[in-house]
């Protein structure tokens, strides 16, 4: 057994943080965060650097590495920032299901923009009648001769608006049952005819992300964009969720490890009473806690995606890793805000913004409770 990054790795965490340290100005960040606008620069130079598509093959301008090595570098960043780090990281969103399933021309033509910093991807999943639950399907494409014709309702689509292009999953066969074996996956560039972005309102925290409604209305694009197999939707799509999991646990764990670390500073210069507030036990005992969590967040993550790149799937392990990691950012980056007193309030501090950030962990790629019923069903296996 062995615990330690290799020699690559460690270089990869060094450059990151260092990237991040350099780039991820504070005033800067909290004037995006209040504009709720996408860190465009940042992301461009990220791309430049090689931080993006990390995990694609060196022919799609990726570095030929695994998830471990993106999810170090997304660990790094939204520790340093948890809006500008899971922008960044979240810029490449999707783009997975083109290289784990596309056909050579997609990838060809799909990734090396996303690695390269020219274009956002998107992951068109959700409908606003079907989240958690998308075994059954209200947008629909169509064969008509060489084209798929694509018509519905997506919502809270990442990037939507700004992405290049959206991975859709749509019902192809509507006859079909289980109605799961008639679902495909289609990518449709964002500049064809019929596409149309929509607000979704204001959300709790994320804001430098765009989440948006994306709407399709008889929107042609070529048989030539089905990624994968015709009917493997879904199961491509559960898939894509066994790497993307481990991503959003890195993100969690990031915030977490962001939170902690501006708690850690704090509480060694606050004095109150006479002494340094971290001379009071109450504050240790909430500083060990959250070490620990921290600890072990990041231990089942790198674990989880080590496995992912040995080619050991776990769905289980997956599904743990991000309910506790995002449970782990929800919890520390309120205890950092505790912490802080009144100042962990106060939007300069920056502890309530991660605590904002935090939340989502929780609820997108498979709420907690979603990942309890994965767990739940790998531990328990066929019941009789
Ligand atoms: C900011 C943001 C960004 C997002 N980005 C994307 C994106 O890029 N692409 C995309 O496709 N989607 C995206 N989503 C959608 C997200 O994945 C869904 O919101 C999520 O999967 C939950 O679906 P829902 O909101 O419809 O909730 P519902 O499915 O209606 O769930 C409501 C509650 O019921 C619980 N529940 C549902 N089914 C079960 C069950 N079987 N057992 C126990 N409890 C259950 C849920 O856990 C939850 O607590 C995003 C959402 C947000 C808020």
């Amino acid at each position: 057994m062995d615990f330690e990054l290799d020699k690559s790795q460690i270089e990869i965490q060094k450059a990151a943080r260092e990237f991040a340290k350099g780039e991820f100005d504070k005033d800067l960040a909290l004037e995006l965060d209040q504009k709720h606008e996408f860190p465009k620069k940042i992301w461009q130079k990220a791309a430049d650097l090689g931080f993006i598509g990390i995990h694609f093959p060196e022919e799609y301008a990726g570095q030929g590495m695994g998830i471990l090595e993106n999810i170090i570098i997304a660990d790094e960043f939204c520790a340093r920032d948890s809006t500008i780090g899971s922008a960044v990281i979240l810029a490449s969103f999707a783009s997975e299901c083109v290289l784990r399933f596309g056909s050579q021309e997609l990838k060809q033509k799909f990734l090396p923009p996303v690695a390269e910093g020219q274009m956002l991807s998107g992951g068109a999943f959700t409908e606003p009648g079907h989240g958690s639950d998308i075994t059954s399907l209200d947008t629909a494409a169509v064969k008509d001769g060489d084209e798929w014709v694509i018509n519905g309702t997506k919502t809270f689509i990442t990037n939507g608006g700004l992405a290049g292009f959206y991975c859709v999953l749509c019902q192809t066969d509507a006859e079909s049952k289980p109605s799961y074996r008639g679902i495909s996956m289609v990518l449709a560039e964002a500049d064809r005819n019929g596409i149309t972005c929509a607000d979704v309102g204001a959300k709790m925290g994320i804001h430098m992300l765009a989440t948006a409604e994306v709407n399709f209305k008889d929107v042609r694009v070529p048989a030539a964009n089905l990624i994968g197999e015709e009917g493997r939707g879904f199961y491509q799509v559960l898939e894509f969720f066994d790497e993307s999991r481990i991503l959003i646990a890195a993100q969690a764990l990031g915030i977490a490890q962001g939170a902690y670390n501006r708690a850690l500073d704090y509480v060694k210069q606050r004095e109150q009473f006479g002494r340094k507030i971290a001379q009071f036990q109450v504050t240790q005992h909430k500083l060990a806690d959250m070490a620990t969590k921290i600890e072990l967040a990041r231990l089942i993550t790198y674990k989880a995606a080590w496995n992912y790149d040995q080619g050991r799937i776990d769905p289980k392990l997956t599904s743990m890793a991000k309910m506790y990691a995002a449970r782990t950012a929800v919890e520390v980056a309120d205890e950092a805000i505790q912490l802080l007193g009144g100042y962990g309030y106060m939007t300069e501090y920056e502890v309530e913004r991660f605590y904002r950030d935090a939340k989502i962990t929780e609820l997108y790629e498979g709420t907690k409770e979603i990942q309890k019923n994965t767990i739940a069903s790998a531990v328990l296996g066929k019941i009789k």
